[in-house]
């Protein structure tokens, strides 16, 4: 049973039951810490077997439309969260209706849409693209245009790991963009010539407490990410720069939880926003071991009202994601005395598909791995 409660609204005390909805191996690492900090949680998934179903005290798996099923899990459940931002805002709202939901429907409605999203980071004064919205190829054009080549085309809706978008380098290329947005709604950004990939793995508390994790450096290839380095590389101020814009973005958004910030660095020093996380995110794995306190629990203090964790980085770190039929590496990477080894449980592997992970910490760094 939980224990009564202490000091504010927000306080959730341990032994409650934590809402998941999702069932991804980002929930199963959230429910792993959520029971070392006293919690049990349930996963609202649509699909069998899920990683994080396997380490959790109750599972409910039903489409994310069956309002029924949602009403019986968020009755079960003291606090709600979600590890993955691609579920119906008409769901979250039906679980928000009975339980706090953190974070909130105005995070996960803004992050959802590419248009909401830069909208909102324009108007919150957040330095990002250029953007067009379009809505067909008449509008696509115009906007490429407008931007210039090269450019990139994005669905406003449902993208992830590069899929649905597109490179537009050339006028022959604006067929593809227009194939690809066919029927959908999309945008098209300027693009950034970085210099590097880096996020601001940040949580806030409904007191409004913040605390971010040192900047990560992110090697993708495909769209997918590689690996993980910290320290990032960059100059301080420009680490301190990129910590004043995430948490701008957090206060904006009256954020509870943990945020990711995926942002490019230009060479002139400059940062840009590409996109909001509204979670626990890839590249924060690496705190697991490499931080005194993980992205995972940092996120269940913040949303059950306890204080947030120390972020100090334990040592240079390197994380490597296990894509595919790498998982099968995984006793050769056991043999490695310096490497922390996650297989997600996921079974038959997946070409492309992230199956687990391996963090060294106090590692050599390398400076490009792909
Ligand atoms: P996204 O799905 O928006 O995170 O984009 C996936 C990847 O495409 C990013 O990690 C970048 O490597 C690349 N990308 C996206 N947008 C741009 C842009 N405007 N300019 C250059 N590269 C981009």
């Amino acid at each position: 049973m939980p224990r009564t409660a202490r000091k504010s609204s927000e306080y959730v005390p341990p032994g409650s039951m934590i809402g998941i909805l999702g069932g991804g191996q980002l929930g199963r690492m959230m429910a792993m810490a959520a029971a070392q900090l006293g919690y049990r949680c349930h996963v609202f998934t649509d699909k069998d077997n899920s990683p994080a179903a396997d380490v959790s005290a109750q599972t409910t798996v039903a489409p994310f439309d069956d309002m029924e099923a949602l009403d019986r899990f968020a009755r079960s459940v003291a606090v709600a969260t979600y590890e993955f931002e691609h579920i119906p805002l008409a769901s979250v709202e039906r679980v928000a209706a009975r339980v706090p939901v953190r974070p909130g429907i105005n995070a996960l409605a803004v992050a959802q849409d590419r248009l909401s999203e830069k909208t909102f980071l324009r108007d919150t004064g957040i330095d990002i693209a250029p953007f067009e919205p379009v809505d067909d190829a008449d509008a696509l054009k115009r906007a490429v245009d407008r931007l210039g080549l090269p450019c990139v085309a994005k669905r406003r809706l449902w993208g992830y790991d590069g899929k649905g978008q597109t490179m537009i380098r050339r006028a022959s290329d604006i067929k593809k963009a227009a194939a690809m947005l066919e029927g959908t709604a999309g945008v098209v950004e300027g693009f950034v010539d970085f210099e590097r990939e880096v996020s601001v793995i940040i949580a806030r508390t409904g007191a409004g407490d913040i605390s971010a994790y040192p900047l990560c450096h992110n090697i993708h290839a495909e769209h997918v990410l590689r690996e993980t380095h910290v320290p990032s590389g960059l100059p301080e101020p420009q680490m301190a720069q990129a910590k004043v814009m995430a948490t701008r973005i957090a206060n904006a958004l009256d954020y509870v939880g943990l945020l990711t910030v995926e942002m490019f660095s230009l060479s002139s020093g400059g940062l840009v926003v590409n996109e909001l996380a509204p979670r626990v995110h890839n590249s924060g794995h690496w705190t697991i071991e490499g931080a005194v306190t993980s992205q995972f629990e940092q996120h269940i203090r913040a949303i059950c009202g306890l204080p947030l964790g120390c972020v100090r980085v334990r040592g240079p770190v390197r994380m490597r994601n296990l894509l595919g039929t790498e998982i099968d590496r995984v006793p050769t990477f056991l043999s490695d005395p310096g490497a922390h080894v996650h297989d997600y449980g996921k079974g038959k592997p997946v070409p492309g598909r992230k199956m687990g992970h391996v963090t060294w910490v106090d590692a050599q760094v390398p400076e490009v791995t792909a």
